[in-house]
């Protein structure tokens, strides 16, 4: 028997290219193989008489060759092979193309088991490139349901379904982490059946049931160990702040706080209080008043002499955050500073000597603020803005920094709650809902290309009037085959045709991190009338002057997604508008972009998002804090999600403390999976 941390190239067939091949899948090892999980299956049981199939049908049938196939040379590079082949109930003209293997193979008066779609009319059917086998031999691409896996240049199904063939052949399965009552309980495959069965299922209810297993374990797995981190976190000690009183914060300020704020920041001091590190997230909705939730908790920490570090999720975003504080704090006689790649080698230097002396109360920077070599002279606090750049990996690193601060991240997409429990279960949870009052909600209108006019003739009002304007499309170069607007192009369009006499800046993904910033620092300045960008604005700079989101496309997006893309406007005083733009009618993308339309409440919106399209979009690339899910699709699954997170916490009750073979190897695997989001971090 082979092991599963054994190398792939021990299998017959894989050399050093092919490795290779595999490799640009992640896979190196059997167990890499083994979890290499079909995306989808093709069922290709059911073998049908010729005159039982269907044009456009995929369909195994088994038949004899009635004559010697002809190839004939049509042009360079096309040849076409032809052959009829027949049953007792009729006979089909087969046309393969350029296939060398069907010419040589294809033998006049055998039997073979074909599959494959006929096309044609009442003249007569025919098919194109169908897959054969010799009807005597066992099937290993007909009468079977074949798994579809995902595959990468030069590697074809066919190859990786050997490989893992004989990978299962040779080696067992990852071990149970379930144990038996868990498994009975929620109606769980074991593990050795289910690897086998996701393979190399016999029914495709069988691939169902192995497919739910996947998913269930694992999120069964990061689920546990979310709940053993924050078990022991719970466990140590840190002093407990006694001077909590805000009086002064609170007349400090330019407003009175809302009650969603006042809540939050009790929480907060609750928490302060008790002895124990504070694992708080704070989820908002755009313009819910996060920072100053922020700023009481680092005002708190500074009047019991601890130091506070607030990582943003890029530099632009740490400098406005740094001047609004500063402003905050300076007249209370906090200091503040920040830390980001703009300063002189001779600022950062002196900046970290006030920190580690600590002159420096409040420091602001990106998330390298923790890393590097940056000393605190008594860190009490870790502030995270915008929890996808601070995942799980760091949530669980900052223990190990030898102090012990309270973390609290702030989150601006509103994540329903069910699904909450589960991405953040080593969090407490404290929520605003609730808007500062007089804030205006952004228009928001659902349009077709016909009013492609008026659009542009708004735009050109709105910049007449000073403001600005995003421009958002779902690509970045142009998609022909989606006919999907494209940043870089639609871009052009707009500067060369439409609107010659506005500035026009563009941004996008695939732009070097300094690059987009630059572009973003720029539009915030008001350097450019109109920005086309593509999502990666999603998460970006306050620009108060921007009063006009148009969003290409918009069935492309999630609706969540397209909720902080309209965030982005409405955030100075001018009234606000946002313009969807959509050439599908079907019924369900209407429904869903109307409800956008109808609210600006994102948590209504995120459960709508989570009812019409499943939990994936929630652990999508947004969320990139979280480890890689190896099961991508999960749409439609949110009650084994549930259930998973359910079998959790009754796990930690019944065997947090087992030492059955069962709960080591859960243990192990928790360890792995944290220790991947660690790599897949930065
Ligand atoms: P977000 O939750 O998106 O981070 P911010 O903290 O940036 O929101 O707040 C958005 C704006 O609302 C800021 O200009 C802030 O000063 C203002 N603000 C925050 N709280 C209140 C409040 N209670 N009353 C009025 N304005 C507020
Ligand atoms: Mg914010």
């Amino acid at each position: 028997m082979a092991r599963l941390s054994d190398p792939i190239t021990i299998l017959k067939g894989i050399g050093e290219a092919r490795a290779k091949q595999f490799a640009n899948l992640n896979i190196v090892t059997l167990e890499d193989l083994i979890c290499h999980f079909p995306r989808a299956y093709e069922d290709r049981t059911q073998i049908l008489p010729i005159e039982k199939l269907q044009a456009d049908v995929p369909a195994c049938f088994r038949a004899m060759v009635m004559n010697n196939p002809r190839t004939s040379h049509i042009r360079k590079g096309l040849d076409l092979t032809k052959v009829t082949v027949a049953d007792t109930t009729g006979r089909l003209n087969l046309t393969f193309f350029n296939s060398p293997y069907a010419a040589q193979q294809l033998q006049y008066g055998a039997e073979y088991i074909f599959y494959g779609a006929v096309t044609g009319d009442f003249i007569g059917y025919q098919m194109t490139n169908p897959v054969f086998e010799p009807a005597d031999r066992p099937g290993l691409t007909t009468r079977r349901i074949l798994p579809v896996y995902p595959l990468t240049a030069g590697l074809n199904n066919r190859a990786v379904m050997r490989a893992v063939e004989q990978a299962l052949a040779i080696c067992d399965p990852p071990a149970e982490i379930l144990p038996p009552e868990l498994r009975e309980k929620y109606g769980i495959l074991p593990a050795e059946t289910a690897y086998r069965a996701i393979h190399q299922p016999e029914t495709m209810e069988e691939a169902a049931q192995a497919k739910k297993r996947m998913i269930f374990e694992e999120f069964f797995v990061f689920s546990a160990g979310l709940s053993l981190m924050r078990a022991s976190r719970a466990e140590k000690q840190v002093i407990p702040y006694t001077q909590l009183d805000l009086t002064e914060f609170y007349q400090a300020l330019p407003f009175e706080l809302t009650g969603a704020q006042k809540r939050a920041i009790g929480d907060i001091l609750a928490d302060f209080r008790k002895g124990s590190p504070m694992n708080r997230l704070v989820q908002g909705d755009v313009g819910s008043g996060k920072t100053m939730v922020a700023a009481a908790a680092a005002y708190a920490a500074a009047r019991n002499g601890f130091q506070t570090a607030l990582m943003a999720p890029t530099e632009i975003l740490a400098e406005q955050h740094a001047a609004s504080l500063e402003k905050l704090f300076t007249p209370l006689g906090i200091s503040t500073g920040l830390l980001t790649g703009g300063l002189t080698p001779k600022q950062k230097r002196e900046l970290r000597e006030r920190l580690a002396a600590g002159e420096v109360q409040v420091v602001v920077g990106t998330h390298a603020l923790l890393t590097g070599d940056t000393q605190f002279s008594r860190l009490g606090l870790v502030i995270a803005d915008e929890q996808h750049r601070f995942g799980v990996a760091q949530r669980s690193g900052l223990g190990s920094k030898g102090q012990d601060p309270h973390v609290l991240v702030m989150s601006a997409t509103p994540i329903p709650r069910t699904l909450a429990l589960l991405m953040y279960g080593d969090l407490e949870v404290s929520i605003l809902d609730e808007l500062p009052p007089g804030r205006e909600p952004v228009e928001t209108f659902l349009v077709g290309e016909s009013y492609r006019p008026r659009i542009n003739a708004f735009i050109r009002k709105q910049a007449a009037e000073g403001h600005q304007c995003f421009v958002v499309c779902p690509a970045v170069e142009e998609n022909q085959e989606l006919g999907l607007k494209a940043a870089e192009t639609w871009a052009q369009t707009l500067q060369k045709t439409v609107f010659p006499d506005l500035r026009i800046s563009l941004l996008h993904g695939q732009m070097k991190g300094a690059e987009k910033e630059a572009a973003m620092a720029s539009f915030a300045r008001g350097e450019a009338d109109v920005l086309v960008a593509t999502t990666v604005i999603e998460v970006g700079v306050d620009v108060p002057n921007a009063t006009l989101m148009v969003i290409e496309d918009a069935d492309r997006f999630g609706l969540s997604q397209l909720h902080q893309l309209r965030g982005r406007v409405g955030r100075g005083s001018a009234k606000s508008y946002c313009i969807l733009i959509s050439h599908n009618r079907s019924p369900e993308t209407l429904q869903r972009l109307k409800a956008l339309c109808k609210t600006t409440d994102g948590f209504k919106i995120a459960e709508e998002d989570l009812k019409l399209r499943g939990p994936g979009d929630f652990f999508g690339a947004r969320q990139s804090g979280l480890p890689a899910f190896r099961m991508g699709d999960l749409s439609g699954d949110l009650q084994t999600l549930k259930d998973a997170q359910q079998a959790s916490v009754e796990w930690i009750e019944s065997w947090g403390q087992s030492a059955s073979p069962e709960a080591m190897a859960l243990r192990r695997r928790i360890g792995a999976l944290f220790l991947r989001a660690e790599g897949t971090m930065n």
